[in-house]
């Protein structure tokens, strides 16, 4: 199958030196809980696969500590404020921009935590809305109580600003006007060439982050997502786990 002929060469050179990629999952604007939402996590428990939701504080924030307290390994992050785009046209979306003050934006940010805090899930992680980390916002996290940052495909360095960083690098869809799967043999290529690029550098334990935006998924990408989750061939990990890796 397609999944054996895209990475079956490179996932027996990690079993020949017993490593196993670590993987985790992060799902992006969860605002209230949906069928789609509970289609996802369904899934989580299934294939007894944490997950991480990155939640906007202005929706019903206890209704989803209620649901996701009841799988086993599902999580809530921060995402944003309001996920609104404030960034002039032509630029890339973002709900922080130039000329935001920092300490506005750090007083945005402690708000938020403190949203989810009030709501029973109280966490460290944020995720910034299009995964836009301004430089402003990234100045405020830390005075905002955020400990780890989480955006896409940034920087090898697990740290920056004073912050953990664990970022997501397979994106389940793929945007454009009408967002839709991006399909098996690039999300499963760009998946063999993160394997490869960290095996050539011996960074063994460097997690690999699953995207997924449970609203916009169409019949695709959840089939292929079942199907993702199936595989025996990683060690999936909560964020927490995927940090200490
Ligand atoms: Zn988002």
């Amino acid at each position: 199958m397609l999944f054996d002929l895209i990475l079956g060469r490179e996932l027996a050179r990690w079993r020949r030196v017993g490593r196993r990629p670590v993987l985790w999952w992060r799902d992006d604007d969860a605002r209230a809980p949906t069928p789609q939402l509970e289609r996802l996590i369904a899934l989580s428990i299934r294939h007894r696969r944490p997950l991480t939701v990155a939640a906007i504080p202005d929706g019903d924030l206890p209704a989803l500590a209620v649901l996701t307290a009841t799988a086993p390994a599902v999580a809530l992050a921060v995402h944003g404020f309001r996920h609104r785009n404030r960034a002039p046209l032509g630029d890339p979306s973002g709900e922080v921009i130039d000329g935001d003050d920092v300490d506005d934006v750090a007083a945005q940010v402690a708000a938020a935590s403190a949203r989810f805090a009030a709501a029973g899930a109280a966490t460290p992680l944020f995720v910034p809305p299009w995964n836009n980390i301004h430089p402003t916002l990234l100045a405020a996290l830390p005075a905002g109580g955020v400990e780890v940052l989480s955006g896409f495909d940034g920087p090898r360095r697990r740290e920056t600003s004073g912050l953990r960083r664990l970022d997501a690098h397979l994106d389940v869809m793929r945007w454009g006007e009408a967002p839709r799967f991006r399909g098996r043999t690039r999300f499963l290529g760009r998946l063999r060439r993160q394997l490869a690029e960290r095996r050539r550098h011996g960074r063994w334990s460097e997690p690999i982050g699953l995207l997924t935006h449970h609203l916009d998924h169409d019949p695709g990408a959840w089939r292929f997502l079942d199907q993702f989750l199936a595989q025996p061939a990683f060690d999936w990990r909560d964020w927490r786990g995927a940090l200490e890796a």
